[in-house]
């Protein structure tokens, strides 16, 4: 048997929305497709306004050009993340600082911002690890008492929550993937939700070349205008139907990604009491969208070796994050102090097993006997 890691699948009306897109003769951006889309993510985040984006990466770019983020500025986030979190603050001139990771959820350790704020300090960017929460209730404290903004990097995020709020509504600004890697896609895709009610005149502005297209769209100005930096961060209507299609099936998405999620969990109790592996922390606060299936294994030489075996018995699972911080770009670009020990020592034991909408129990059971087959023997 074989097990993909990821294959994106269709779950409902993608082609009848294409075709609708075609028929209606408009292609380019901001259509009623675009609408739909940003309608449906304000509505289930809570949010002011959502702009559709090319990539969660163009969104977290976007945010640092709403921040005004300039060189000297500094930006905290964890090492342990996808490099767009750390370019959309480079691109701008400014410094990430990486901070540790928590052992539990491998999410930013609070104690760890806390320490890394100095007077160059601007925002703060927690990354949602797996579709499980970071510690909101403390990263909003902080950055309350020390006035800075929060952007957060909720590409794998959509549809988990903190308590009783949805991720993606606490920040000041958060981003969103569509990457057909994440729970809900449109091949490339992503999303920009602006919590902050100041921030959105502008964030229109810089969403259309600079321009006030939106204004003129709306009637609310008689010609459009070069009226501050931008750049083209709006997908097409294609993609935009494409992902409407996938937002509509969002919930039964989820359910399915939490099946497998639990199967995983499930199966792998018994591996876990006899300390092969540990399986994922989820704090009580934390509802997640089963986003990713991980497993840390004793030290980095059994991973290896369980990751060759997996290879071979079809299962195809792989590792998680180069820490930023040991990256070249991270050492050129980037700032941290003293050890991050957490971060090196996890992603160097950490396998992300096969998980996406098509999967079946078969599959799910397979990859299961599998990893707990290849545990025993490395
Ligand atoms: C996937 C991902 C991104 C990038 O998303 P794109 O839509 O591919 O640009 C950024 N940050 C994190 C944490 C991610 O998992």
């Amino acid at each position: 048997m074989k097990v993909p890691f990821n294959r994106p699948s269709l779950v409902g009306r993608e082609f009848e929305y294409l075709q609708q897109v075609v028929e209606n003769r408009h292609l380019s951006g901001n259509g009623t497709f675009t609408e739909r889309c940003q309608r449906h993510l304000e509505n289930l985040i809570g949010s002011q306004r959502a702009l559709l984006t090319h990539s969660c990466t163009s969104a977290l770019e976007m945010a640092a050009l709403l921040l005004d983020l300039r060189p000297g500025d500094e930006v905290i986030m964890p090492s342990f993340t996808f490099t767009s979190t750390a370019n959309a603050v480079v691109l701008r001139g400014a410094t990430p600082v990486f901070v540790d990771v928590r052992a539990d959820t491998l999410n930013i350790d609070e104690a760890g911002i806390e320490a890394a704020i100095t007077d160059r300090t601007r925002s703060i960017w927690p990354v949602h690890y797996a579709g499980v929460a970071c510690n909101m209730n403390e990263i909003v404290r902080i950055a309350r008492e020390r006035g800075l903004t929060i952007v957060e990097d909720a590409a794998q995020a959509l549809h988990a929550r903190w308590w009783d709020r949805p991720l993606g509504s606490f920040g000041d600004m958060a981003a969103f993937s569509f990457h057909e890697t994440k729970n809900i896609i449109s091949g490339e895709g992503g999303a920009l939700m602006i919590n902050d009610p100041s921030l959105i005149e502008r964030a229109e502005v810089i969403w259309e070349k600079g321009t006030n297209r939106l204004r003129f769209k709306r009637g609310e100005v008689d010609k459009y205008t070069w009226v501050d930096i931008g750049s083209s961060f709006l997908p097409g209507e294609l993609t935009a139907a494409f992902l409407l299609a996938q937002l509509e099936k969002g919930q039964a998405i989820t359910e399915q990604r939490l099946r497998i999620w639990n199967r995983y969990h499930a199966g792998f109790a018994d591996a876990e009491a006899k300390g092969y592996l540990r399986r994922p922390t989820v704090p009580a606060e934390a509802v997640t969208n089963g986003h990713i299936y991980y497993i840390l294994l004793a030290d980095a030489q059994r991973r290896d070796r369980a990751l060759e075996a997996l290879k071979l018995a079809g299962v195809n699972a792989i590792t998680h994050y180069v820490p930023l911080h040991t990256s070249p770009a991270g050492r050129r670009f980037g700032r941290f102090e003293g050890k991050l020990t957490t971060t090196d020592d996890i992603s160097a034991r950490l396998i992300r097993l096969p998980i996406s909408f098509g999967l079946t129990v078969e599959q799910v059971d397979y990859a299961i006997g599998a990893v707990i087959d290849v545990c025993e023997r490395v």
